[in-house]
């Protein structure tokens, strides 16, 4: 990926980190993307730039479209183009239906589904001058299965498959791939709730028999984004570790 630019929404922490620091360990020059953790973009920044990487830290707020377009806009200007975006950024707040307000129902979609609406939008203007790009969408497990406590980002996460099979058709005679992530469950803070009876029962479901890490969804993301991965496009791949009824 030498020479290749790369946007990771949420690398600030957890999945989008490690796809951050996989990204760049690969070659790319990379936009660590944060909405509140400055110290922790700037430190990932720190250590990619002492490996011998490059990398620049930006603070957005992805779920707002003119934030999401200074992000974008922010990679071309200090690196020059676009070559990747992964959407990551993501959150996750376990409710039952009839107690999720309007509100939260918008703030969910706009972060989990639209902000990736928004910055694809951004980033496809330039890889169609290229006639090349690789966007890569962080859906879940929940997107294919939907989950009870889960219907606001269940929802979000499905509709990233219908964002990503479209951007595939519409711009692949142009060299752009478009693929989605569904990882299980991988350590990280939106996962560091879960009690160890919680634990216990998930992983009796995983073939693998431990949660997933970072570096697990990485290295797909890894290969998504790779000029090899240029016939792999509109897929959905799992990185769950086996999930049992999946
Ligand atoms: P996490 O540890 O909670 O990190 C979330 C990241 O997203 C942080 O860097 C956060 O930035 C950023 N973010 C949130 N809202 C944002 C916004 N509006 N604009 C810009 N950045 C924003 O979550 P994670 O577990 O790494 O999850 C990453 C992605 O994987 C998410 O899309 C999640 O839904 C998906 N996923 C996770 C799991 C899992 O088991 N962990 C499973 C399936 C899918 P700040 O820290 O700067 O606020």
């Amino acid at each position: 990926m030498m020479g290749q630019v790369a946007v990771v929404t949420g690398s600030s922490r957890g999945i989008g980190k490690a796809i951050a620091q996989r990204l760049a360990s690969d070659g790319a020059s990379v936009v660590i993307n944060y909405r509140t953790q400055k110290e922790q973009a700037e430190e990932i920044v720190h250590n990619i730039i002492a490996l011998g990487g490059k990398a620049i830290a930006f603070g957005a707020d992805v779920s707002q479209p003119e934030e999401a377009q200074a992000l974008i806009d922010t990679a071309i200007k200090e690196f020059g183009t676009i070559d990747i975006l992964v959407n990551n950024a993501g959150i996750n707040k376990d409710q039952l239906m009839i107690r999720i307000s309007n509100d939260e129902w918008q703030q969910m979609i706009d972060t989990n589904l639209s902000a990736a609406f928004y910055c694809s939008k951004s980033a496809i203007k330039q890889m169609m001058r290229k006639r090349y790009g690789r966007i890569v969408a962080i859906s879940s497990i929940v997107g294919l299965t939907g989950n009870a406590g889960q219907v606001h980002y269940a929802a979000a996460k499905s509709g990233l498959l219908g964002l990503s099979a479209s951007i595939a058709r519409e711009y692949g005679p142009r060299g752009i791939t478009a693929n989605v992530v569904a990882p299980g469950f991988i350590e990280s803070d939106m996962t560091a709730d879960l009690n160890q009876e919680q634990q216990a029962k998930i992983m009796s479901g995983i073939a693998v028999g431990r949660l997933g890490t970072g570096e697990d969804v990485a290295s797909l993301v890894s290969f998504l984004a790779s000029r090899e991965a240029s016939y792999v496009t509109s897929q959905v791949i799992r990185v769950d570790g086996g999930m049992a009824g999946v």
